[in-house]
């Protein structure tokens, strides 16, 4: 067989005529971890698969989601600003991406292109990775943005009870809608000034803000005086992958859990919604956090 090894994508897998594609598609897309990740694991389970990086305009969206369907790529990954456009463009979506009103993950197949949503489950999978569990429990996400929108809903479907705060309360209020429309469920809307009394009970606070990413390390969501011990804290940011809010709940003594975790296991949910596999999470971890240290 004519083998080919691109010298410019360093998968270290060769590349032939039955290379099945993957990819992700943003604008901008540079500083994607998303290749690393997921080509690392294509290496180690030795699968003939390459995943790349896409400059998608939003003017070429459709065109693009079209063409990739004819040329018989398996999947696709879309972040920002593609999560919400790309839907119609979609064959057909999954439930959790229906409720989120976002898609995330992309697969091709006989033809048709399929919507898929991990970013909820991969934050949850993150969570109980590190013991902490939410049945029950009372969620606070920081945010109503598409991630927070992603873990509220995931987290309500796991029988979790939820509140968010959010920088523009209107917009914690319109998810507060959404909610009860497509759940019927209730949940709390908690001002952005918090009090010490707006935490109690709190088993589990999510920053699903951009609060405190790179280069703005110093800024955090919530003052560290507000915590407790009881309370596990996460942060969906990963760069860096300790951000001030978790090292300041480190060393209040709180659980903390880094954003690492659910970049990791939502790709994790999207090779298993492409090829079926159990992917390799710490094989994926070490990739990412290889590519984040500076
Ligand atoms: P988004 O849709 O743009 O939402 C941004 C959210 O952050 C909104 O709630 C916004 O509040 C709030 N916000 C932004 N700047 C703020 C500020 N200066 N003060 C207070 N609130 C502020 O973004 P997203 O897609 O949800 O992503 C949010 C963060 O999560 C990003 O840092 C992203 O990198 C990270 N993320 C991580 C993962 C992962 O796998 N670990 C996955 C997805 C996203 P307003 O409503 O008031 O504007």
């Amino acid at each position: 067989m004519n083998k080919y090894t691109h010298p410019q994508i360093n998968t270290g897998m060769e590349i032939n005529s039955e290379t099945k594609i993957l990819g992700i598609i943003g604008h901008p897309i540079k500083h994607s971890l998303s290749p690393v990740m997921h080509n690392v694991v294509f290496e180690k389970l030795k699968l003939n698969c390459v995943y790349l990086a896409f400059d998608v305009e939003k003017e070429k969206l459709g065109t693009t989601i079209n063409s990739f369907g004819e040329l018989n790529f398996l999947g696709l990954n879309a972040t920002i600003p593609h999560k919400i456009s790309v839907m119609k463009f979609l064959d057909k979506v999954s439930r959790e991406a229906r409720l989120i009103g976002a898609v995330n993950t992309i697969k091709f197949e006989n033809g048709k292109a399929f919507g898929f949503n991990t970013d909820g489950i991969g934050c949850v999978k993150a969570l109980e990775e590190s013991g902490v569990r939410i049945k029950n429990k009372n969620i606070l996400i920081l945010g109503a943005g598409g991630a927070a929108r992603a873990i509220a809903f995931q987290c309500l479907l796991e029988g979790a009870d939820v509140s968010i705060s959010n920088r523009t309360r209107e917009n914690a209020l319109e998810l507060k809608e959404d909610i009860k429309r497509k759940l019927g469920k209730e949940i709390g809307v908690v001002d952005f000034n918090m009090r010490k009394e707006d935490l109690k009970g709190i088993d589990v606070i999510i920053n699903a803000t951009s609060i405190g990413m790179r280069p703005k390390t110093n800024s955090t969501p919530l003052n560290v005086s507000l915590l407790n011990p009881d309370i596990a804290v996460m942060d969906i940011v990963y760069n860096p992958i300790e951000t001030k809010l978790l090292k300041d709940a480190r060393r209040g003594g709180c659980k903390t859990v880094s954003g690492v975790g659910m970049l990791v296991h939502q790709g994790a949910e999207s090779l298993r919604i492409w090829l079926g596999i159990k992917a390799p999470i710490e094989i994926m971890k070490k990739a990412v956090i290889g590519n984040l240290l500076d």
